[in-house]
């Protein structure tokens, strides 16, 4: 299980992305990603196989912005190590990003009918058939989409899309054993896979269980099951310092 970061507000994303997947550094991965909605609405992204600062190289000769963004770093578990397999993956339009840790066990079926229905696949994952059920489930709702998602794949997972026909929307999901934490901002909320990542951005935050989706927008969040039924939480104050965790 590797790192998973989202950032939705009024900073560049980018440095905040990067400096959260370097707090995740110590769970090991093999590549590293982000993708990022730009200042004129499109979804861009940029990814390399190797550590963190292979992509924050590539991100000073090809640099990204932009206020609504998410991060990962990859432990390979379907398809080597590679730039193409790293995430976040897209749809045929490259108008949804994905990023994903855990396994989707029936891929391979997905991936089938997906194909002899005309996706193009780019990547050898498990995860890119997420961004293509996303595409094919969009009716103009992104969050009625990955609900949609949320009933055809199977498997212990956490996950993160964006869309740029949903620019000021971060939505996660968690099935299974994979955490998943929000942080709450002034005018900014956080996404993350350990409380620590986002430690230094705020200290309040929601934890996901199984089961659970969050649709994040910079002044607010709205926790629901899979079919939508919203849940209440209570926010966590974290007390504990990063260096302590
Ligand atoms: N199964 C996915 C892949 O191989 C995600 C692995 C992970 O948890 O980083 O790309």
């Amino acid at each position: 299980m590797c790192g998973i970061v989202g950032y939705v507000g009024e900073r560049d994303s980018v440095p905040v992305i990067l400096d959260a997947l370097r707090r995740l550094e110590y769970r090991g991965y093999d590549s590293a990603g982000v993708a990022v909605i730009d200042a004129s609405g499109s979804l861009v992204g940029s990814k390399a196989e190797g550590k963190l600062g292979r992509l924050a190289e590539r991100l000073t000769t090809e640099p990204l912005h932009g206020k609504t963004g998410v991060g990962h770093t990859r432990w390979a578990t379907h398809g080597r190590p590679s730039d193409v397999n790293a995430h976040p993956h897209m749809d045929c339009s490259a108008k949804i990003a994905v990023i994903h840790n855990g396994i989707i066990e029936n891929y391979a079926r997905l991936r089938e009918r997906l194909i002899a229905s005309g996706h193009t696949f780019r990547s050898e994952t498990d995860t890119e058939v997420i961004a293509h059920l996303v595409e094919e489930n969009d009716e103009g709702d992104l969050v009625a989409a990955v609900r949609k998602t949320l009933r055809e794949v199977r498997g212990a997972f956490a996950l993160g899309v964006i869309s740029q026909d949903a620019p000021d929307q971060l939505v996660f999901a968690r099935s299974g054993a994979s955490p998943l934490v929000v942080g709450i901002g002034e005018g900014e909320m956080f996404v993350a896979s350990d409380t620590p990542a986002i430690l230094q951005y705020t200290r309040k935050q929601i934890i996901l269980r199984e089961g659970e989706m969050a649709v994040v927008e910079r002044d607010g969040y709205a926790l629901t099951d899979f079919d939508g039924v919203p849940i209440e939480r209570e926010v966590t104050q974290v007390m504990w310092d990063a260096s302590s965790a």
